[in-house]
This record gives C-alpha cells, structure tokens and sequence, in this order.
C-alpha cells in the first residue's frame, strides 16, 4: 500500500513511519508513506503557501498554486514509477465519516494522496480541480489534516496481511464483524481480589469461543445497539446470537 501525503508538517509523520505496527510495515515495505511539502512547489524566495481570504474573515487560506504544483509533482512521480496514480483525498471536517469500512476500501485501492489542510481552508479551486474523495475523523476541528491522516493510515496499515505481528489479528478487533470486541485478560489469575473467568482458564476451545461471542453481543448491546441493528440487517447475526441477544 503507497501513501502520497502532501503536508505543511512532514515530521510529524516519524510517529507513524517509526513506530509500533506502522513502523514496521514501513520496514518491511508493506507500506510506502511518501511526504511532499507544498513549500517545495513554491517559486518565491519566501515559499509561500497561504494568504488571506476573499471577503474577508479570520485566518489565512492556503492558495491553490502551491497545492496544485504538489499533487501534479505526485502524479508525475507515479507514471515515472510506472504506478497508477489512486484518488486525491482531502482529510476535512466536512467529508465522510472515517469508518472501518473505509478502511478496508481504500486498502482496496493500494495508493492513495491525502492532502492535509492547515488554517482556516483551502482554496476551493484546489479542491475543485483535484480533491476525490473527503474523509472527517469526527464531528470536531483540529489545527490541521496530519493527525486524521495518521489515524487513517494506522487503521489501513492494521489490514495489510503480515502487518501484524504473531498472535496479533485484525480480524478480531472491533468492527470487523460488525460487533465490539469481547474483553481480555492477562496474568496474574487474580488482581486486587477481581479473577480472570473460570471459562478462560479451563482450555475448552468451543466454550472459550461462545463465552466470547456472548461478551461481544453483550458489550455491543449496551454501548452501541446500533451496531446489533446494522450486524442484523447485514445477516452477521446467527440463530444462537439472536437466542442469546433475547435472553438479555
Ligand atoms: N475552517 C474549517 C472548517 O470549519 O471546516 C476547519 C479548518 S481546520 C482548522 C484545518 C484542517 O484540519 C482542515 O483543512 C482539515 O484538513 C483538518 N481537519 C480538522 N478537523 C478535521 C476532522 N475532524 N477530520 C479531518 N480533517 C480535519
């Protein structure tokens, strides 16, 4: 999976590209993250990247020419490459809500530009001229699009098969099944008088595994019933789910 990030802040980025489950991806090569500072782009001996808005208001925009030069910068790296340039998405308050799904969409697409806004906007013939796709982290502002970006490429990067280390999976945390994770436990067997459940303690696989699709159906019940809804109408939901989820 490629990254092409285009950013004001490009050494924010050493705390994806250098740590943790991300790091290693990058080490191994499951995941190229590629920075471009528009300041790079721009012809004036001040580089300069915004100015202020039309009309008037508070902040400065970011001007389109810079962004422009960046993104075409990008595309050309691609074909020189040999590589198929992906969509161009911009992180904003205003796009799609970020969601697991997405997640494993845009690992779908194997390379994609985020572009990280700063300030108050963007020129909107930026985003006219070249902006695909627009993904919101949440219903808040931020300073700037370099921490949603990380957040998406952190939950992308989880997905690439062998990103994960031995006994790490994916494919048991929250949301891949539609469902929340179920609870865990480590040693001691006992801590400040609360015990580990019998059932995990007694090596029966089958008993194991229903007592935590059990915890699953109950956790997602009580803290997000719209998730039972959502699993139900996608037919993720067996018979004994519903015999269990009725006796709650
Ligand atoms: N004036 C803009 C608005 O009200 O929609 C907010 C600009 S914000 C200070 C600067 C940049 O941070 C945005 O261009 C965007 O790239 C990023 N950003 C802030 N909050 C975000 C969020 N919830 N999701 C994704 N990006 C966000």
């Amino acid at each position: 999976m490629r990254f092409d990030v285009v950013t004001l802040f490009p050494e924010m980025f050493s705390a994806l590209t250098q740590w943790g489950v991300t790091g290693r991806a990058c080490e191994q090569s499951l995941a190229s993250v590629q920075l471009w500072n528009p300041r790079d782009f721009c012809r004036d001996s001040r580089k300069t990247v915004d100015d202020r808005a039309y009309g008037g208001g508070p902040g400065m925009v970011m001007m389109a020419k810079p962004l422009d030069d960046t993104v075409a910068g990008i595309k050309a790296a691609h074909r020189d490459a040999g590589i198929e340039s992906g969509p161009v998405c911009l992180l904003s308050p205003q796009g799609e809500r970020f969601s697991q799904k997405i997640a494993s969409d845009i690992l779908k697409l194997g390379n994609l530009t985020f572009v990280c806004g700063r300030y108050e906007a963007i020129d909107q013939r930026f985003v006219e001229r070249n902006v695909d796709m627009q993904i919101s982290i949440g219903d808040f502002v931020l300073s700037g699009g370099e921490i949603p970006a990380m957040a998406i490429m952190d939950a992308v990067i989880r997905l690439i098969p062998g990103a994960l280390g031995d006994g790490e999976s994916a494919a048991q945390d929250s949301f891949m099944n539609g469902l929340l994770d179920y609870p865990h436990y480590t040693r001691p067997e006992v801590y400040e008088n609360l015990s580990v459940p019998d059932v995990l303690l007694g090596g029966h696989h089958a008993k194991m595994a229903d007592w935590r699709r059990q915890k699953s159906l109950e956790l997602t019940l009580r803290l997000r019933p719209d998730l039972i809804e959502s699993a139900r109408a996608n037919g993720l939901l067996t018979r004994e789910d519903e015999q269990f989820l009725r006796s709650l």
